[in-house]
């Protein structure tokens, strides 16, 4: 029998978690448009124990975006290869570009007790919790569609062609919000971030997550 003072549960300097803790994998989804991006940006640098997977896509890099930060670029042959050789956790086509999780990295950070955040469209956080049942599912919505339209519109990155595209599958994602382990509504953004925030650290404190 081991007795609680054989224990010690310390953490990693500066960043406040238990060291003897499973890296846990999380899975934001919400339309494109709803803030996902943001409320990452806003939330990363809280939580220096968690890195974002950056996923691979076929889709053209906008304004700003650079190969390997946002996205790593990839030309439809490339992406093709990678799925014939089994290198996704998940892929799927999204309106008209492929976009997927390279597995190495994930895998590899977990190992290493760091905790993952992916953003991926609904088939592919599907396929995730299918592979992976302990990763925790938060979907985000936005307070109306009215409002989504908008920010897809301020953000001025798709065609309207593409825009529509995007609502579509809007409708569809928000249906499925009950498939999640958590929902958060990003209807102000510093109340998103801090609801986000209680959900990843309440998580992060799970005993049954001590390794
Ligand atoms: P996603 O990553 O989900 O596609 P983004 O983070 O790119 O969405 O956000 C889309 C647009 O909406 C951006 O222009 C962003 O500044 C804006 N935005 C995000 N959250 C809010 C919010 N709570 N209120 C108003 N605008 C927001
Ligand atoms: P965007 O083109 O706006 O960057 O992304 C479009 C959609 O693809 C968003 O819903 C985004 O979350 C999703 N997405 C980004 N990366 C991945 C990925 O690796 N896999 C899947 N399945 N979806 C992703």
């Amino acid at each position: 029998m081991v007795h609680f003072w054989d224990y010690e549960f310390s953490r990693i300097p500066d960043e406040g978690v238990a060291v003897n803790r499973q890296g846990i994998l999380f899975v934001m989804t919400g339309a494109s448009g709803v803030g996902k991006d943001t409320i990452r940006r806003e939330i990363l640098s809280d939580f220096p124990n968690l890195v974002y997977s950056v996923s691979a896509t076929t889709r053209k890099p906008r304004q700003n975006e650079i190969d390997g930060r946002e996205y790593l670029f990839l030309t439809k042959k490339k992406f093709e290869e990678m799925i014939r050789r089994s290198e996704f956790l998940e892929y799927a086509e999204y309106v008209g570009d492929y976009y997927g999780t390279p597995t190495d990295r994930v895998v590899r950070a977990l190992k290493s007790q760091k905790d993952v955040l992916l953003e991926l469209e609904l088939s592919g956080a599907r396929q995730v919790k299918k592979a992976m049942p302990n990763a925790v599912m938060i979907f985000v919505a936005p307070p109306t569609l009215t409002e989504l339209e908008r920010r897809l519109r301020g953000r001025g990155t798709d065609t309207e062609e593409k825009i529509a595209k995007r609502l579509e599958r809007a409708r569809e994602e928000i249906r499925s919000a009950k498939e999640f382990d958590y929902l958060v509504v990003n209807d102000i953004l510093f109340e998103a971030v801090r609801e986000f925030s209680a959900i990843l650290r309440a998580e992060c404190q799970k005993a049954e997550k001590m390794a």
